[in-house]
């Protein structure tokens, strides 16, 4: 295992559109492990293959109730709402109000390439949305809520 480099904002890759992942190899094995060495080494409690530089759609996750592996993740369901602070590993020392569904489901295969279906409410519906997102180019700074485009103003 060895850590990545997380890549920050002015990196373009975090708003490109990452690839589905179809080949459930060693390769595939060894992002996985390194990212997860990653996260706990930058005491997050996620992150998502683009901020390692790497366009495949891979996120790992642990909201403390034990690691995750989300491989070509999709949102199949999602209830209410919450607006809690938000932070990335790539937006370092920016926390701001963002605007996520309270409840959500998720499918996505496991690192052998098997559909799993998981339920996150709070913190980890939360996560699961911020990860998915960046598979798609898109941050947290885009799902503010007003209050949080508040707080990013006078932060500017
Ligand atoms: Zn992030």
């Amino acid at each position: 295992m060895a850590l990545r480099k997380v890549v920050t904002k002015e990196d373009p890759i975090l708003r490109k559109k990452s690839r589905v992942v179809e080949k459930f190899d060693d390769r595939l094995w060894e992002l996985l492990d390194d990212m997860a060495e990653t996260m706990v080494h930058a005491e997050g409690v996620g992150l998502a293959a683009p901020q390692v530089g790497i366009l495949k759609r891979v996120v790992v996750m642990n909201v403390g109730d034990g690691l995750i592996e989300l491989i070509n993740p999709e949102i199949i369901f999602e209830e209410g709402e919450q607006f809690e602070d938000e932070g990335c590993l790539s937006l370092p020392s920016e926390y701001y109000q963002t605007k996520r569904p309270a409840v959500v489901k998720v499918k996505a295969q496991d690192r052998n390439g098997k559909w799993c279906v998981y339920k996150g409410e709070e913190l980890k519906a939360r996560c699961f949305c911020h990860e998915i997102d960046h598979l798609d180019g898109v941050l947290f700074v885009d799902r503010l809520s007003e209050e949080g485009q508040q707080q990013m103003t006078q932060t500017k």
